[in-house]
C-alpha cells in the first residue's frame, strides 16, 4: 500500500458533508474537490441548519455582492446619504486585516459568522500579500472589496468608539451614519467596547455598512450577546466546531497553494502510518536559546509518547521491513528545530522500532510583513499541520489555532518560553479545538465588571494557554 495515510476516498464527503455548495467550476479551485482525499472525514457533521444558513448567505452575497446590479446602487446610496434614512435592502460588512496570517484567519472567520448573523455581505480588504492564497468561497461572486471602492479608506468615516462616547440611547435612527468603522483589535488596556450587548447590536443593525478591524477570534463575544446566542447554538449544536466548520468552508487553498501542499504531502507524508505535527513558535528569539526550546519540545513529545525515545541498548531493529513510519512535520521560522530532530532520529534507532522521518517545509527566519510568498509558506505550513494525526502547537499562537481548528485536533500546547530556562509541565492538552479569544469583554452590559466569565457564561472556559482569554467548549 503506497499511501498508508491516505484516509478518505469516499466521494460522499467530497463536499464536506454539505458544507460546500455544489455547482462551482472545479478547475478554478481544485482543493475544494480534492481536500477530502487528504483529510480525515470530520467526525462532527455540519448541522442541516448551518448548511441552510450558508446557502442563504450565498444567495444574499450573489444578490448584493460586487458582481450584482444591486451593489453599485447600494454603494452610491450609502456614499451619498449623510445618514442611513434610506432603507437599504443590502447591508455590508468589510473586514480589515491586522497582524500575522493566523490572526487574520481567525478574525475573518469570526467576522463571517457576524455577517451571517446580521444578514450582511462580507467583503474583504485583501492586500497584495494575501492575494492568491485562498479560493473564492462564494460561488459566482467575489468577496474581495472592489479596487475602486472608496471604502478602502477609513478617513472621514465615523467610528464606533465615538458613538460609544456620546450617549447611544439618544441616537435616533436619523442620527446614525451610513457607514461606521469598528475597531475590535486587541489592546491590553483598551476601553470596554460593549460589542456583546443587544442595545449596541440593535443600533449597529441600522447602519448599512460596517468596516471591522480585528485580529481576534471574537466569536465568544457574539455568543455572549443574547440576540445571537440562540441562533449560534442552532447553527452549531456542537459548540466547539464553529471555527472548524467555518474555517473549512472559507479557507480553501488556491490552486497555487494546493499544488505546493499536495506535492509536499504526496512526496513526504502520504506513506507514513502516522503524522505528528510540531508547531514551534518562538516569540522572543533573542532571549530564548534554541536548546531551551528544543528541550521543552522533547520533554513534551517524549512524556506524552508522541515521539519515541532513542534506544540506548538492545534496540528493536528498525532496518527491516514493516516498521511503522511516523512522519514528523516541523513548522517553524527556524531550520534548527527540524535539523536537530532529524539528526537525532537518523543516528539511532527508537525503543519502539518506529522509523521517525522529519520534514520541514520552510524556514523563513523571521516574520515578514506585506510579503505574498512569505504568507503562502505560512498558509502551506498551517494547512499541512492540520493534516496531522497528533499535533503539538505553541501556546498563544493563532497560527497554531488555525491548524487545530481546520484539522479537528485538540493539540498539546507547548509552554510559551520567552527566556533561557525550562518549565514544568512542558505542555498541556487543550480542552477544545476552538481558537482562544484573547480579549473577552470585561463588563456586563449594565457596566458592572465581569468577575468570572466561566461562572457567568456556561459555554465558556478559561483558555489553557491564555489565562485571561476565553474559549468555547
Ligand atoms: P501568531 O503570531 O503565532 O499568533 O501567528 P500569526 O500567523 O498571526 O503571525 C505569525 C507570522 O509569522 C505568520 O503569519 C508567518 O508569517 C510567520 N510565521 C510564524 N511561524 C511560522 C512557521 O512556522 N512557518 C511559517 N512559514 N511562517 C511562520
Amino acid at each position: 500500500n503506497s499511501s498508508v495515510h491516505t484516509v478518505n476516498h469516499d466521494d460522499k464527503d467530497k463536499l464536506l458533508g454539505g458544507l460546500i455548495a455544489p455547482g462551482f467550476d472545479e478547475a478554478s479551485c481544485i482543493s475544494k474537490v480534492q481536500s477530502h482525499i487528504y483529510r480525515k472525514t470530520s467526525p462532527q457533521k455540519p448541522s442541516p441548519y448551518l448548511i441552510s444558513k450558508l446557502r442563504g448567505y450565498e444567495k444574499i452575497h450573489r444578490m448584493c455582492g460586487p458582481k450584482s446590479k444591486a451593489y453599485n446602487r447600494h454603494m452610491i446610496r450609502i456614499l451619498h446619504s449623510k445618514n442611513n434614512s434610506a432603507t437599504t435592502m443590502c447591508k455590508y460588512l468589510i473586514w480589515t486585516p491586522a497582524n500575522g496570517l493566523g490572526n487574520q484567519m481567525i478574525s475573518l472567520a469570526a467576522t463571517f459568522l457576524y455577517a451571517i448573523l446580521t444578514d450582511r455581505v462580507l467583503l474583504v480588504r485583501f492586500g497584495k500579500d494575501i492575494h492568491g492564497l485562498f479560493c473564492e468561497p462564494f460561488v459566482n461572486s467575489t468577496w474581495i472589496l472592489p479596487k475602486k471602492s472608496p471604502f478602502w479608506n477609513d478617513e472621514h468615516i465615523e467610528t464606533y468608539q465615538k458613538m460609544l462616547e456620546i450617549d447611544m440611547t439618544k441616537n435616533s435612527k436619523e442620527g446614525l451614519p451610513s457607514a461606521l468603522f469598528i475597531n475590535l483589535q486587541y489592546t491590553p488596556r483598551g476601553p470596554e467596547k460593549f460589542f456583546h450587548c443587544d442595545h449596541n447590536q440593535e443600533l449597529l443593525n441600522k447602519i448599512p455598512l460596517l468596516i471591522l478591524l480585528s485580529d481576534q477570534y471574537f466569536v465568544p463575544s457574539l455568543f455572549m450577546t443574547p440576540l445571537f446566542n440562540m441562533e449560534i447554538t442552532k447553527m452549531f449544536p456542537e459548540k466547539d466546531t464553529i471555527f472548524h466548520h467555518l474555517g473549512r468552508y472559507l479557507f480553501n487553498p488556491s490552486n497555487e497553494a494546493w499544488r505546493i501542499i499536495s506535492k509536499f504531502y504526496d512526496t513526504y507524508l502520504a506513506k507514513a502510518n502516522e503524522i505528528t505535527g510540531l508547531q514551534i513558535r518562538v516569540f522572543k528569539p533573542h532571549s530564548t536559546p534554541h536548546q531551551a526550546i528544543m528541550n521543552l519540545v522533547l520533554n513534551c513529545t517524549l512524556t506524552h509518547k508522541l515521539l519515541p525515545e532513542i534506544a540506548l541498548k538492545n534496540p528493536v531493529s528498525s532496518t527491516g521491513k514493516n516498521h511503522p513510519i511516523n512522519s514528523v512535520l516541523v513548522a517553524s521560522l527556524y531550520p534548527e528545530y527540524g535539523d536537530t530532530l532529524r539528526t537525532m532520529y537518523l543516528k539511532k534507532p527508537t525503543v519502539t522500532g518506529e522509523v521517525i522521518k522529519v520534514y520541514q517545509a520552510s524556514h523563513e527566519e523571521h516574520q515578514k510583513f506585506y510579503d505574498n510568498k512569505h504568507n503562502m509558506k505560512a498558509w502551506v505550513d498551517m494547512y499541512l499541520l492540520s493534516l496531522s494525526d497528533k499535533l503539538v502547537t505553541t501556546s498563544q499562537s493563532t497560527f497554531g489555532y488555525v491548524a487545530n481548528g481546520l484539522g479537528h485536533l485538540r493539540p498539546w500546547l507547548l509552554y510559551r518560553l520567552v527566556k533561557n530556562g525550562t518549565h514544568f509541565p512542558s505542555c498541556v492538552r487543550d480542552v477544545s479545538m476552538e481558537p482562544c479569544f484573547h480579549n473577552p469583554p470585561k463588563h456586563f452590559c449594565n457596566g458592572k465588571p465581569i468577575e468570572n466569565h466561566i461562572s457567568s457564561f456556561l459555554y465558556l472556559r478559561e483558555c489553557q494557554d491564555v489565562p485571561w482569554g476565553v474559549q468555547i467548549v
